[in-house]
């Protein structure tokens, strides 16, 4: 192949554009070097991974655009190391990936995140790329036609130039290798070809080539659990420190990170798993056949006619292969799932492909459930709670063209698939689309902008649309199309507003779940038909109060107060993860009467016991289900009626269709209410809407019970009535009133440090450097202590900026990262949240 080589050696220099995963918002220039230019004759390298050397040690980065022009010189200083002397351009160490990972729209995708959520490129990118790990991503060779006449040519010359018997070599492994026989596979290595060689006899023709992936042999590791019905005994200090591993921030972990986390070793492990302290199972390190899926047959439903209706509205957009983006609207229980089924269906027919976003692990476990059953193969699941080597398979998968439907969570939107021609977005309004860290992208509008590059059709679907989306759809943005009813002309639940100022009236006393609420979960027992219980905070009380001094024991780290979990003893702030056990005198004033407050998940599922010792209660919130499997044992045995009262955070309020459920109770229902924050009553009539749906799904009907002290609130009486449009319209006009979205774009600027004196100094600055932005159409608020004021030790101050001119607010913010940097505040103190999706 020598040939190759001296070919390319007379190639123009190739200098790339490398997006590296480093908080900063600018790419990197590297040069191809002729070692491996050669190996690419010529290929585009955009979109593909490479390692670079940044500063002083080795990236991974993914390159964005190529030139055969010098770059800008500034640029390459930076990636330097900041020399002073003009630098030479650095060059590429290796070519990770023999097919772009990320095709040109999805570059295109990227970029535009990172303008508009004002996100640094790399890290951006960072989000979009799989995860990095031991597959191989093969390519596999053999023979065509014209490449058995040319090793038949080959074969009859007489003499052969150093190149042609390279290429008669390679041609005759190749052969001699196909059909590849997976037995030999697995026993021995086979010698791999050289790729670069080729696949310049692709190009001539000789050879076919097909992407595969190879992974290592399936495994399994073992993962401990500290178990909470433990025997009581004695911990030693080693077993406490087991404890703590286990029970502090994470949760059940596999033996190696459980070893190395609580620096015991392996024989202490094994002590607490004989004496039932610790529980344990095997999960596969690459998937296996998952029995959740093999024993289920999905329903059969003929569409109604509104699904009909609604259906039928998508096929026109998506025979018109155009953009459009459509707001189903269905109330709870109205088929929706049945509809996008048919949508997918449809877009399969026209040879292209679809993702399916839901908002939370649990429900890619039904939806993809169903979509599988229907579709088969073709489908590939992504989540963020797949173990690497697992997403990493499933997402060569789908770039490899191996699967046409992508279920995931917010990040499948960046599924690595072509020809893409619709986007579904369930419960478009859940904050979870949301990231919550750099970029800060929404997963739903990123939806609606991947639709508009890719001509593709977006289609989100709700019962209780965002304020946003709602008011798209009024515009005409976005096609409105509703169910108004549910299936089968199924009564939507009754919903009952339990005043519990009224109760503490007739009972003096308050117990964690209402004299009402109880009394009709005990009919549900009697009954033999199914409740579920919402309580939306996790713990058994949330926080722990010095009658001497009134003051909640706090964080050390957070202005928050800390949760106490009576199963691990201890007091846990949920934000930063720190904990203690609980003091028995006050920090503060060392007075002794300490006395705990507000009832949490735990304490809820504990009186319910107390009240039905026979009930078979189980709890479902992120203390008792950490991962895939737990979710689907404790859903699958609700779902089979092996549970009568299911006891859960929000995690239970969403999409779920339990057949048996006849009862749902809500406790504590106006916790959001409290916040100091311009979303608190939408998210409130949201959620009991979506919970109010999980009653009378099936052939019995069903009650809700809301718990409140403010039974007169619009978002409860509106959420009581299930009137989703008086609600809009009244939300609407305060958010008019008070200029917030969406009838203006929002963002917020965060100003952190560990020394408050430094984020006061910044944010001083900042506030004079927008300051000239007021004249041009931006509000500026601020700066003032944000409402969590401290967080994992940093201080925090807040900017909140309005605008209806969302370009002026653009600039204003990406100016405002310039600024920083200019003055060089560190990387990490300004934060910057475009469409933030709270202010608290
Ligand atoms: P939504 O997401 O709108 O709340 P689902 O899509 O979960 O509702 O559907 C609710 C239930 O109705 C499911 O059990 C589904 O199988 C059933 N269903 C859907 N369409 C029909 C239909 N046309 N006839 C009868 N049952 C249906
Ligand atoms: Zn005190
Ligand atoms: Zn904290």
């Amino acid at each position: 192949m020598r040939g190759l080589l001296h070919y390319s050696a007379l190639m123009p220099p190739r200098y790339c554009e490398v997006a590296l995963p480093v908080p900063l918002r600018s790419t990197f220039t590297y040069v191809l070097p002729q070692s491996l230019a050669g190996k690419l004759d010529g290929q585009p390298l955009v979109g593909r991974r490479v390692v670079v050397p940044f500063r002083r040690r080795a990236m991974i980065g993914v390159v964005l655009a190529e030139s055969t022009k010098p770059p800008d010189i500034t640029r390459a200083v930076s990636a330097g190391g900041g020399a002073a002397a003009a630098p030479a351009i650095r060059e590429i160490a290796e070519v990770m990936d023999p097919v772009a990972a990320l095709p040109p729209k999805l570059i295109e995708l990227g970029e535009w995140i990172s303008r508009y959520y004002v996100a640094p490129v790399g890290e951006t990118f960072r989000a979009m790329l799989p995860p990095e790990i031991e597959v191989r991503h093969d390519r596999e060779y053999s023979l065509t036609e014209s490449g058995r006449a040319r090793l038949d040519e080959l074969a009859q010359k007489l003499t052969l130039a150093d190149a042609e018997r390279a290429e008669a070599e390679l041609l005759r492994r190749i052969d001699a290798q196909h059909p590849p026989d997976p037995e030999s596979e697995s026993r021995a290595r086979r010698k791999r070809v050289d790729e670069a060689a080729a696949e310049a006899l692709v190009r001539h023709g000789y050879l076919a080539a097909r992407n595969v992936l190879r992974h290592r042999q399936a495994r399994t590791q073992k993962i401990l659990a500290w178990n909470p019905a433990a025997p009581a005994v004695e911990l030693d200090t080693r077993a406490e420190k087991v404890r703590e591993a286990l029970t502090s921030a994470s949760g059940p972990l596999p033996l190696h990170v459980l070893i190395a986390k609580a620096g015991v070793s392996r024989a202490v492990v094994e002590r607490l798993e004989r004496a039932g302290v610790l529980s344990s199972w095997d999960e596969p390190l690459t998937p296996g056949e998952d029995p959740w899926d093999t024993d289920f047959t999905p329903p059969t439903n003929v569409l109604n006619a509104e699904q009909s209706a609604a259906l039928a509205d998508i096929w026109r957009w998506l025979v018109a292969g155009k953009f459009a983006a459509g707001l189903l609207h269905g109330v709870t229980g109205s088929g929706k799932t049945e509809v996008y089924l048919g949508a997918i269906e449809a877009t399969l027919s026209r040879g292209k492909t679809a993702i399916v976003l839901v908002p939370e692990i649990a429900l890619t476990l039904w939806v993809g459930r169903l979509v599988r059953a229907r579709f088969g193969e073709h489908v590939a699941v992504l989540h963020s709670g797949l173990q690497d080597t697992e997403r990493a398979r499933e997402w060569w998968r789908v770039r490899h063209g191996e699967a046409r439907i992508v279920v995931g969570t917010r990040s499948a939107i960046f599924a690595p698939l072509e020809n893409l021609g619709l986007i579904i977005v369930d419960e478009e309004q859940e904050a979870s689309y949301k990231q919550e860290e750099t970029p800060r992208y929404n997963g739903r509008d990123t939806a609606v902008y991947r639709a508009r590059l890719e001509g593709a059709v977006a289609l989100l679907g709700s019962a209780t649309p965002s304020l946003e989306t709602y008011h798209n759809a009024l515009a005409g943005k976005y096609q409105l199309l509703q169910l108004t009813s549910r299936v089968e002309n199924r009564p939507l639940a009754a919903v009952r507003i339990v005043d519990l100022r009224e109760e503490f009236r007739r009972q003096h006393r308050a117990t964690p779940v209402s004299e009402s609420l109880r009394a009709a979960i005990a009919l549900r027992l009697e009954e033999k038909t199914q409740a579920m219980v919402l309580i939306n905070r996790r713990g058994y009380s949330w926080s722990l109060m010095c009658r001497g001094c009134g003051a909640l024991v706090q964080c050390e780290n957070c202005s928050i107060a800390l949760t106490y979990h009576k199963s691990r003893q201890r007091l846990e702030c949920h934000y930063c993860g720190y904990s203690i056990r609980p003091p028995k005198q006050c920090p503060k004033c060392n007075s002794e009467y300490m006395y705990y407050v507000g009832d949490g998940a735990e304490r809820v599922e504990e009186y319910l016991r107390e009240q039905f010792p026979v009930a078979r209660i189980a709890r479902l919130d992120r203390d008792t289900v950490r991962t895939k499997r737990q979710y689907q044992q404790v859903l699958g045995a609700f779902a089979k009626g092996e549970i009568d009262i299911l006891v859960g955070t929000q995690m239970v309020a969403k999409g779920h269709d339990f057949q048996r459920v006849t009862l749902v109770g809500v406790v504590a229902a106006d916790l959001a209410l409290g916040r100091p924050d311009f979303r608190a009553a939408e998210r409130t009539f949201q959620l009991l809407t979506q919970v109010a749906g999980r009653a009378g799904r099936g052939e019995l009907s069903g009650e809700v019970l809301v718990e409140t002290y403010y039974p007169e609130h619009y978002a409860i009486q509106y959420a009581a009535q299930q009137d989703y449009v008086s609600f809009y319209e009244k939300e609407a006009q305060f958010r008019r009133l008070l200029h917030y979205p969406p009838f203006t774009a929002l963002a917020s600027v965060l100003v952190r440090d560990r020394k408050v004196e430094n984020a006061i100094r910044w944010s001083r600055a900042l506030a004079a450097y927008f300051a000239p932005f007021e004249e041009r159409g931006v509000k500026i608020l601020g700066p003032a202590a944000a409402p969590l004021a401290r967080l994992r030790r940093d201080y925090r101050f807040q900017f909140v900026l309005k605008s209806p001119h969302r370009a002026i607010l653009g600039k204003a913010l990406a100016g405002a990262l310039d600024f920083c940097a200019a003055k060089q505040f560190p990387e990490t103190a300004v934060i910057v949240d475009v469409d933030p999706i709270s202010l608290s």
